[in-house]
């Protein structure tokens, strides 16, 4: 695979962000490298797709074995793929399971990204690094809604150590004039989006009650807001960032909120079921501390890079359970 083609390497690229960013990457012509983690379980869902196209697989895409906690390994891969653009997507990416498990969320957040930061520095060219900072930063924000220069006020070990990590990524474009830019990505959703996300737990349970399979869905607060958009839109937010002629943070977010009872709603909409019947409050699935006012400003990236969001919330609702209609019936054709 030697070429004049753009090189870019992807932390966390089985993950919902990683494989819209690697299609994405692809459409442009470039060569797409990919850090995996050795699992027991072969199948890589969300790239499985690209892994089978021998047009794209071994040619156009590649995956290194590797893991965050492994620095002689991730220094190894990057002399290897020198890379021009790097995108730094893997991590633990669950906000309320960080309460469960901080110590692992702290040391894959924070200290991975410590850890690609010096290898990036230590490259013969230069690197353009893509930081996935989060809206968590803000936490029990003190201004609404937020901009690249709200203080920041984490409210969850999640948020914590993206704070730690978005201030390292600051440190080294400052200190050591790297090419770091933060995404500061609000919530995104999609198909993709992992199972046990409040967005996708729901789409998944609705189709279930709408297919017969289940009867009911059991959810923490209905009162919690989020600022939601569409995946596939945010990841060309990352791939605009790196594009520029210097690097900065840039808060990509909807600008809107909703609460997850109107997601509830709009879902169950979508099969026309009505929604009272089959909903039930678990106080189990509410979270220590839920920062409710977390909604973006992204006027600096749609007046700076020219970004645009596509679709609206219903329309993302839909989307994303039409995919999980779809995927329910092709099994039941089986
Ligand atoms: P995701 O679907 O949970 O994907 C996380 C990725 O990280 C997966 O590829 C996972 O690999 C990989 N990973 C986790 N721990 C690893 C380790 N120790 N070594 C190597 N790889 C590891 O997350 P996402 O939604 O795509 O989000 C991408 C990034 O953006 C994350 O850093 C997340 O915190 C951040 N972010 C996401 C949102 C959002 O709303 N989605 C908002 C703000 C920020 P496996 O497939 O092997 O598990």
């Amino acid at each position: 695979m030697k070429e004049n083609r753009k090189i870019a390497l992807i932390t966390g690229i089985t993950g919902q962000d990683g494989s819209y960013l690697t299609e994405l990457l692809l459409g442009k012509g470039y060569a797409v490298h990919g850090v995996v983690r050795r699992t027991s379980n072969l199948l890589r869902s969300r790239i499985e797709h690209l892994r089978r196209d021998e047009n794209i697989y071994a040619k156009s895409l590649v995956l290194h074995y590797g893991d965050l906690s492994d620095g002689t390994t991730l220094r190894r891969i990057f002399a290897a793929v020198q890379p021009a653009e790097v995108y730094h997507l893997a991590g633990q990416s669950h906000v309320g399971l960080s309460f469960e498990i901080p110590e692992s969320t702290c040391e894959e957040i924070g200290m991975a990204t410590l850890r690609l930061l010096e290898i990036a520095r230590d490259q013969p060219s230069p690197v353009r690094f893509y930081h996935a900072s989060s809206s968590e930063i803000f936490g029990n924000a003190t201004e609404s809604p937020q901009t690249e220069v709200t203080p920041l006020q984490p409210a969850s070990p999640y948020g914590c150590a993206k704070a730690f990590a978005t201030q390292l990524a600051r440190v080294y474009r400052d200190s050591y004039g790297l090419f770091v830019c933060n995404g500061i990505l609000y919530n995104h959703e999609s198909p993709r989006r992992g199972e046990n996300f409040v967005t996708r737990k729901i789409t998944r349970a609705v189709a279930r009650i709408a297919r017969g399979l289940e009867d009911e869905l059991a959810l923490g607060s209905l009162e919690s807001r989020r600022d939601w958009g569409r995946a596939q839109d945010y990841v060309v937010a990352m791939w605009l960032m790196l594009q520029h002629d210097r690097p900065d943070d840039y808060i990509v977010a909807s600008g809107v909120t909703h609460s997850v009872g109107d997601f509830v709603q709009a879902a169950f909409a979508v099969v026309n079921l009505p929604w009272e019947k089959h909903v039930r409050h678990n106080p189990d699935f509410d979270r220590p501390t839920d920062p409710m006012h977390l909604v973006g400003s992204a006027e600096k990236i749609k007046a700076a890079l020219g970004w645009k969001p596509t679709g609206s919330f219903p329309e993302l609702v839909r989307e994303m359970m039409e995919a999980e209609l779809a995927a329910i019936d092709s099994k039941q054709n089986i």
